[in-house]
């Protein structure tokens, strides 16, 4: 099957380039986002025909992908991942029980949802016929390139801080990139990359940098349509570092409207940051159409540490036209609610997602969303990959107190 690709477009000039060639971003530095004949997929498919599809997890919205031939899809069994509605740890939220839903991305390959973007990345990356990849990560997204990368046999070369934490490094050792620490941040991992790629011919699949990891993060937008019947939930609470995910998920609304697929309202889109790093916040506040860079960015949240982000237009631009806001919490209080929702809800959150329920439950307390609104919340990885807190009781077999089985 052909691919419905017109063209590719700079987001902020709108300048045209021609698809199926190597492209990173456009003459003007910005990112690029890909272009469908939405008409045409219109006429050939219906959105029955995307329910009633068996493909894996985000293959199953191919008609609006990129990916041209078949044998070019590189899969390590996506699924489509569950919206789970908070039951016991509802009502401490100040939320409805059905009426807050978390949409679990922590069942994609790798744990987290940087799958979809890289999954997309490493497909187009094939079928273009490139050899080499690279990436500055803080986390996540070294590991699933590495994981797709090798599924592909791409070559692949990761560099993280060396402050990036110990298990992403190691899973993305383990998956096959060639792996380094970098004593420094991950600008600084970023411009070896640059320097790599005339020197060494890597190509970087840096943070919308290229233009397919936005087409594989807009399938949580479809996903999302397809698993309401076609409606969309009233808000939308998103952990936002390079906020491919919010550019995504308003890109992927925006042609489900013009498909026909969808005629309800579009949520409001809240990009959720830390207190310890918030550009978008404060660019929001200040109404600006840029954010500054975040000096000294600090969270446990490592998956939004993100000082500086290429799109930061475009994520403002999403939260503006939604109706949306953006807003931060405390580490504090993220880690408050990921021990409420394990212990009363059987959830293990990742940072980043228990860091969106917090600002939902801080949203509802302060009246800027009501709980009989329908809101989701996007847990992005599995908790696993964090630290966690350790056990301490500890139980002498020869001598049992049974007391301290009583609180
Ligand atoms: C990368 C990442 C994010 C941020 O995603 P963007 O779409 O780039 O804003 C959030 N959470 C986790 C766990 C991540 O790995």
């Amino acid at each position: 099957m052909a691919s419905f690709v017109s063209h590719l477009e700079c987001a902020y000039t709108g300048k045209k380039y021609q698809a199926g060639t190597v492209l990173s971003v456009s003459e003007s530095g910005k990112p690029l986002l890909v272009k469908y004949d939405l008409r045409r997929i219109s006429e050939q498919f219906s959105r029955d025909d995307i329910s009633n599809s068996n493909e894996d997890g985000f293959w199953r919205y191919s008609p609006l992908l990129p990916v041209e031939h078949q044998k070019n899809r590189v899969s390590l069994g996506e699924v489509v991942t569950p919206l789970i509605s908070l039951e016991r740890s509802a009502k401490m939220i100040g939320a409805k029980p059905g009426m807050a839903l978390i949409k679990d991305e922590s069942r994609l390959p790798t744990g987290s949802f940087k799958a979809r973007g890289l999954g997309l990345a490493v497909s187009m990356a094939k079928e273009l016929g490139i050899e080499q990849l690279a990436i500055p990560t803080n986390g996540n997204a070294g590991s699933a390139l590495a994981a797709y990368a090798s599924r592909a046999g791409i070559s692949t070369t990761v560099l993280c801080p060396d402050d990036t934490p110990e298990i992403n490094v190691r899973e993305t050792l383990i998956q096959g990139a060639k792996t380094h620490l970098v004593n420094g941040l991950i600008g600084d991992c970023g411009k070896i990359i640059s320097d790599g790629e005339s020197s060494l011919g890597w190509f970087a699949v840096s943070t919308l940098k290229e233009p397919y990891r936005i087409e594989g993060k807009k399938t949580m937008g479809l996903e999302l349509a397809e698993q309401l019947n076609w409606m969309l939930p009233d808000v939308i609470f998103y952990p936002t570092g390079g906020g491919t995910g919010i550019i995504g998920m308003w890109k992927a609304f925006a042609e489900l409207i013009q498909l026909g697929w969808i005629d309800c309202k579009l949520p409001k889109m809240v990009a959720v940051q830390s207190t310890g790093c918030a550009p978008i916040v404060k660019a929001w506040e200040e109404g600006k159409e840029f954010a500054d860079y975040w000096e000294d960015a600090e969270t446990i949240s490592s998956g939004i540490r993100v000082p500086s982000a290429l799109g930061d237009f475009l994520i403002l631009n999403a939260i503006r036209e939604s109706g949306g806001f953006a807003i931060s919490v405390t580490d504090e209080e993220t880690l408050e609610i990921q021990n409420e929702i394990g212990r009363r809800d059987g959830l293990l959150l990742c940072p980043e997602g228990a860091a969106t329920v917090a600002a939902y439950r801080n949203a509802l307390e302060s009246g800027m969303v009501d709980s009989n609104q329908l809101a989701v919340m996007f847990n992005t990885a599995t908790g696993l990959k964090y630290p966690l807190p350790p056990v301490e009781s500890h139980i002498e077999k020869e001598n049992v107190d049974f007391s301290v089985f009583l609180d």
